[in-house]
């Protein structure tokens, strides 16, 4: 039987990748980093416990990626790059094969960013992974919430709305689908892409940024709320994943605008920079969607297809 050090050695520390700004990671009460010159440090916390944010029997390949991958999200959302990660785990015994699925899992979605894992903490408990992300943005270039501003045109990076059917709808509807679509779902749901590849282009061009976890429009209502303005978006602009317009066009708003998961960015740019960004993301080739714009009248309003506007609430995921 493996003590909580052998543990810690065989199934983290081992397998770490190492990155240059390290003086040391694993093995000592803290770890030592530098941080490099015109730089500043971005530090988030994300906690996934089990039967809240996933099933106890996941594969726990599937919950160590996702818990780099939230946590990656919100880094990219500041349009920082991610470096270092620590991992607080709670589990509720030793389990050599749960942690090989695990570690492996940790370790190939750290590797995706070049993240180092550089400590933690290990303790016996009900199952919860809490990892700590740090990145680096230029000094004075990581995007908050609170820099909408009246006129600026709203995007969000990809489409919408699969992770929330593959909560609510996929597992009674599996049948339904093809085995390819199957995956596709599930894949949005257990390994989303933390958009980090934007992190330059919305350092350049962006307001205001988040990640949409909580759904669309609670996270957009967040920009809202901290820039002290309002919104409009355009029904026939959102981009709707294309398995949820094929098997759920009557819920696909609410899996857009109220379920949460996608991990996709929503950011606000000036019109006056509009042309030059989008010019920036065709060099890069990267695909955004304009869905809507800031407006000075507070609350989130969507114009439908017959051009009426409606007050929308601010849905989305909530604990408490
Ligand atoms: P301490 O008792 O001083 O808190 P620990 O015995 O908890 O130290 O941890 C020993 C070393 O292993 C530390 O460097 C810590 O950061 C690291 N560590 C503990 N658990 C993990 C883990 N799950 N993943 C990565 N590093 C870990
Ligand atoms: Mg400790």
């Amino acid at each position: 039987m493996m003590d909580e050090f052998c543990l810690i050695d065989h199934f983290f520390k081992k397998q770490a990748l190492s990155r240059d700004e390290v003086v040391y990671g694993i093995g000592d009460d803290a770890a030592c980093v530098n941080v490099p010159s015109n730089q500043q440090l971005l530090i988030t916390t994300d906690t996934l416990v089990a039967g809240v944010h996933f099933l106890a029997d996941w594969d726990p390949y599937d919950i160590a990626y996702k818990a780099v991958m939230v946590n990656v999200s919100d880094i990219a959302a500041m349009a920082a790059k991610p470096c270092w990660a620590s991992l607080a785990l709670s589990l509720p015994k030793m389990d050599s094969a749960w942690l090989k699925g695990f570690s492996q899992g940790l370790h190939e979605a750290l590797q995706k960013y070049a993240i180092a894992l550089i400590g933690g903490d290990t303790t016996r408990g009900p199952l919860t992974i809490t990892l700590t992300m740090h990145g680096l943005a230029p000094s004075g270039k990581a995007l908050r919430r609170n820099g909408a501003k009246l006129g600026d045109k709203i995007f969000v990076s990809g489409e919408l709305g699969a992770a929330a059917m593959a909560v609510s709808w996929l597992p009674s509807h599996e049948k339904e689908l093809s085995k390819d679509e199957q995956q596709t779902l599930s894949r949005k749901l257990k390994h989303p892409f933390a958009r980090v590849d934007l992190s330059d282009i919305l350092q350049q061009y962006a307001q205001a940024a988040i990640d949409i976890s909580d759904g669309l429009s609670a996270d957009l209502y967040h920009i809202c709320d901290a820039s002290g303005v309002g919104a409009c978006l355009s029904l026939t602009a959102l981009p709707i994943h294309s398995l949820v317009a094929k098997y759920q066009s009557e819920n696909a708003l609410s899996f857009v605008l109220g379920g949460g998961d996608d991990y996709e960015l929503c950011f606000t740019v000036s019109p006056k920079r509009e042309k030059d960004f989008l010019l920036a993301l065709a060099k890069a080739n990267l695909t955004c969607y304009p869905i809507g714009e800031i407006e000075s009248k507070k609350g989130l309003r969507m114009m439908t297809g017959q051009g009426r506007i409606v007050s929308l609430p601010p849905q989305g995921y909530r604990h408490f």
